[in-house]
């Protein structure tokens, strides 16, 4: 049996449920498909920036975000203590949020829902369906049901099925994070501040990646880090163990469960977090690509949230927008605004990637931000780029 919509969308993770939400929005008839039943948990630090949140906001969610942890700032080790407060931008929020993926994704999935999306749970999506030319016109879940489509949105997340099935070439191709974390209870205090520890040895080598605390209230926390992929021994890393180690560090009295009573309990998960657009450009025809599936990751951060939920807005504004003015063979439309978006910073981001591979430049630039002259000077510059009307 083959159904037929405008838009058919693979994954509803913050990248393809706002991309439906935006496509419906618009008057398109859209259908999202998961392989999962919601709520669905991803591996996640749970964090929002200030950006995330403006997004939320501007998809008619202000009421529900009331109910998240509100975070105010960020207590970064590096390895002394400094605090970074979010920018004031104008027209977006001054804080972030931090809240369990099951939680917000479910919320975004349903909130596609009711733009009139057809929500497809349990469905797996083994591959696209090609046209003579290779154009893609569809899907097809396991069990062998096809759906047919103006046009398919690939949001299906780090290991994206459908770029697999399609074999897609990419020049950016390879840029990755690996990152782990676990939920669990802390005896102290909520805070309303984001932890960052910058100090991350393995061997000897200063790590280019960060260790996190983030709280979620009520006595929750999540524990994480990451590390990307340019350092020569990241495959050499067990990172259950290393996120143990680093749990050891943290004050004996908040009786945080030992690593190993997380691993056998299924509570540490590890997933990869692709950045820097590995699968530029984000289109081919009949197909976009969306949030981890596009490689939309901050390069620098590792923050994926926002990236999702910007890229899914603007792959389902620019799939309806070129399937009614043209058809589903170009959608250059989406290209530019993505390279608009975020084309020089990420080019930027993919040097650093590689640059801070090398534990000796790590190290160095370690060294740099302890130093709170170097460090004072670099933020008012940064803060100042971050307020001025134009980056809003
Ligand atoms: C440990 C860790 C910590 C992180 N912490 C943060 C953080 O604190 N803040 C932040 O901003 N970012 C963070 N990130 C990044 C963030 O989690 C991702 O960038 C974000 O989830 C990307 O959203 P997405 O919608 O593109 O993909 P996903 O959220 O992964 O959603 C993809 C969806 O596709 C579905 N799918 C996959 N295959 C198929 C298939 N064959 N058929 C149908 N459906 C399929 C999946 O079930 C899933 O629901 C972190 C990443 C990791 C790994």
């Amino acid at each position: 049996m083959t159904k037929r919509f405008d838009l058919a969308i693979v994954g509803a993770g913050p990248a393809g449920s706002a991309a439906a939400w935006q496509a419906a929005q618009m008057g398109a008839n859209v259908v999202i498909l998961d392989k999962a039943a919601f709520p669905r948990d991803k591996p996640c630090g749970d964090g929002l920036t200030a950006r995330a949140v403006s997004y939320l906001q501007k998809m008619g969610l202000t009421e529900e975000l009331k109910k998240f942890h509100r975070v105010n700032g960020v207590h970064v080790y590096s390895p002394s203590e400094w605090t970074l407060s979010f920018p004031h931008r104008p027209g977006m929020p001054d804080y972030g949020l931090v809240v369990r993926r099951p939680v917000l994704d479910t919320l975004l999935l349903h909130h596609a829902a009711a733009r009139g999306v057809e929500v497809r749970e349990s469905a797996e999506v083994v591959g696209p369906t090609q046209d003579a030319t290779g154009r893609v016109t569809g899907v097809t879940i396991k069990g062998g049901e096809t759906i047919a489509a103006d046009a398919v949105i690939a949001a299906d997340g780090a290991y994206s099925p459908v770029k697999r099935a399609l074999n897609l070439d990419s020049q950016y191709n390879g840029y990755s994070a690996i990152a782990i974390r676990a939920e669990m209870a802390a005896n102290r205090p909520d805070s309303d501040m984001l932890e960052i520890y910058l100090q991350l040895l393995f061997q000897g080598d200063q790590l280019p990646g960060y260790a996190w605390i983030f709280p979620f209230g009520e006595g929750q926390i999540n524990i994480g880090l990451g590390y990307i992929n340019s350092y020569r021994k990241w495959q050499q890393i067990n990172a259950t163990a290393f996120l143990g180690e680093f749990m050891s560090t943290l004050p004996r009295d908040w009786d945080l469960p030992p690593i190993e009573h997380l691993k056998k309990n299924k509570l540490v998960r590890a997933w990869r977090l692709p950045m820097g657009f590995t699968a530029w450009p984000p289109w081919r025809p009949g197909v976009l690509f969306a949030g981890d599936a596009l490689g939309a990751g901050k390069p620098v951060s590792g923050a994926g949230i926002s990236k999702a939920l910007e890229s899914g807005l603007a792959a389902g504004e620019c799939a309806v927008a070129a399937l009614t003015n043209g058809g589903p063979d170009d959608f250059t439309n989406y290209e530019n605004r993505m390279e608009a978006a975020w084309g020089r910073e990420y080019k930027r981001g993919r040097m650093f990637h590689k640059l801070v591979g090398y534990p000796k430049v790590s190290e160095y630039g370690l060294k740099l931000l302890d130093n709170h002259t170097f460090r004072d000077r670099m933020l008012k510059t940064l803060y100042k780029k971050a307020e001025s009307p134009s980056t809003s």
